[in-house]
């Protein structure tokens, strides 16, 4: 598939739930409600069939995210009705690693082929106030992935200044030491948790210079389709990422879609357009109107997302589309 603006579409986000058992500050606000209802939930069984459209359509890589994928309880038969969809090269995941301990295996078993994790502190107390959740359930859900032969394994953390941005270096060593890819991320102005923690905002230049005090980077290649500009660090094995949706955005490059736990697609995180593909599938279309509707939602893609200009526009929270 390509946009009107040229950008090849091959990656879908999959949101499997919009809840989650940690409350992140930038994500999702304590005071948040307006959860989708189970009733509205797409199953394993649609979920492949939409995948398979969009597979037919040139889509190889589907992320399973959230809200928090892991309290979905069909996750284990969600992955494995989608790992055998033909064209799908890859089945990723991001979690929180909260319950990973247990699911990393399975998980794999699955079909399941890379995995994504949240960390933004390594004190407890800090991760705590942060997220809610504890530090000791996702360092062990983070040995359970290495454990069960996950590799790379990328580590996520969004910097904030004044939260945990002393804690830049002390990630660094973790994840040298542990094997681990590291990657910083921006603040995103999306929902009022993301929007409040713009004050927050650190540009990535400034942990890039810091650490160039401290190591050499030389620029490097990495597996997978996102937006991180990568690095090696001195001669070691460990590779750093900087995503920079404000400070550098990289719409330019964009190749993806997201699609809600309710059948939304979403042809940009940063904008409201939307196709209402799961209403479409409880009414009874068929695999030519969801190809049809795909196509033409692709055709309206919007050329870049507006979070400098507009920094209140976008209202659901980042746990509706998984990032
Ligand atoms: N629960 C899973 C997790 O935390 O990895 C998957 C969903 S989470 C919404 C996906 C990613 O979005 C995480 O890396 C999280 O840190 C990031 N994220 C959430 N809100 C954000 C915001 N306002 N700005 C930047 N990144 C954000
Ligand atoms: Fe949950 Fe992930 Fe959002 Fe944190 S970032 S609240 S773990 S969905």
């Amino acid at each position: 598939m390509r946009d009107p603006f040229g950008r090849h579409i091959h990656y879908l986000r999959l949101s499997v739930t919009d809840r989650c058992d940690f409350r992140c500050s930038y994500c999702l606000p304590r005071s948040h409600r307006d959860f989708v209802t189970p009733e509205q939930w797409l199953g394993a069984p649609d979920l492949r069939r939409i995948v398979a459209v969009f597979a037919s359509l040139g889509v190889s890589h589907v992320r399973l995210t959230g809200g928090e994928p892991l309290v979905r309880r069909e996750l284990g038969e969600i992955a494995t009705a989608l790992a055998s969809v033909p064209g799908l090269r890859e089945l990723s995941l991001s979690t929180n690693a909260s319950r990973l301990a247990t699911c990393a295996r399975p998980l794999k078993s699955a079909g399941v082929t890379r995995l994504n994790i949240s960390l933004d502190s390594l004190d407890p107390d800090n991760f705590r106030a942060l997220t809610g959740g504890q530090l000791v359930h996702v360092l062990a859900g983070i040995d359970a992935a290495r454990d069960a032969g996950f590799a790379p394994i990328k580590i996520n953390m969004v910097v904030m200044r004044g939260v945990n941005d002393h804690e830049v270096d002390a990630m660094v060593d973790f994840c040298r030491d542990k094997g681990l890819t590291l990657r910083f991320i921006e603040t995103m102005p999306i929902g009022t948790g993301g929007q409040q923690a713009q004050r927050h905002f650190v540009p990535l230049a400034e942990v890039e210079q810091r650490l160039r005090g401290r190591f050499r980077l030389s620029p490097a290649a990495m597996h997978g389709s996102g937006p991180a500009r990568y690095f090696r660090v001195d001669d070691s094995e460990l590779r750093i990422g900087f995503i920079t949706p404000q400070s550098q955005h990289f719409c330019d490059t964009c190749n993806r879609v997201r699609m809600s736990v309710d059948g939304d697609l979403y042809l940009c995180l940063g904008q409201d357009n939307r196709v209402t593909l799961g209403s479409m599938l409880r009414a009874g279309a068929s695999d030519a109107d969801l190809r049809a509707a795909i196509l033409e939602g692709v055709a309206h893609k919007p050329q870049r997302h507006h979070f400098l200009d507009a920094p209140g526009a976008i209202l659901r929270p980042m746990s509706a589309l998984g990032g």
